[in-house]
């Protein structure tokens, strides 16, 4: 059985994430989507919100399935997985140029290989951060991600009025 890792805060979860590991689920016997803690970001959702939306998209789906990443190396998680790859999405240059010393790391401690596979162009324009932003300034953004996180975005307005101090 082969098995990928897809990696990743999903901070929150997109069409765009959606979309490539539905086609690496088409390749792959097994996908499992790894979220990370995000040790570098202060994440608007939690561990356990980031999971728990991904857990809801994904039950849709065949041969998916969502678990926290860990504190530790990729390689030692996709080890302990089975998991011979690692797959990306690539929107354009800059996410190769950003993944390509993680990608070469990852293979010379363990030949761990990563397969990159082009985000479609729907979905090209897509970020967690600029989602973020845009539905914190009151932009639609349910065309862009899943329902499950859609719920989410919203019930967290609802509950932290947008501050408009500012604009006063
Ligand atoms: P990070 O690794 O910086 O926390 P994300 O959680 O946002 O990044 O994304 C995880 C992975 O999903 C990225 O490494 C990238 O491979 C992929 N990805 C991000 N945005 C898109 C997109 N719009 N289309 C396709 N793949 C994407």
């Amino acid at each position: 059985m082969q098995s990928a890792v897809c990696p990743g805060s999903f901070d929150p979860l997109h069409n765009g994430h959606v979309e490539v590991i539905a086609r690496a689920s088409n390749l792959f016997d097994e996908v499992i989507v790894a979220v990370s803690a995000n040790m570098h970001k202060s994440p608007l959702f939690s561990l356990d919100e980031r999971i728990a939306m991904a857990q809801e998209t994904f039950s849709y789906f065949r041969g998916i399935t969502v678990k926290p990443l860990g504190g530790g190396l990729l390689t030692d998680f996709c080890r302990a997985q089975g998991a011979t790859a690692v797959v990306k999405g690539l929107r354009g240059p800059q996410d190769l140029e950003y993944e390509r010393p993680m990608a070469t790391m990852n293979r010379h401690l363990s030949g761990l290989e990563t397969i990159y596979l082009q985000a479609d162009g729907r979905y090209t324009h897509l970020s967690s951060t600029l989602i973020k932003e845009v539905h914190s300034l009151g932009g639609d953004v349910s065309e862009m991600v899943p329902r499950a996180v859609h719920r989410r975005l919203t019930d967290r307005s609802a509950d932290r009025p947008a501050d408009r101090s500012a604009d006063r």
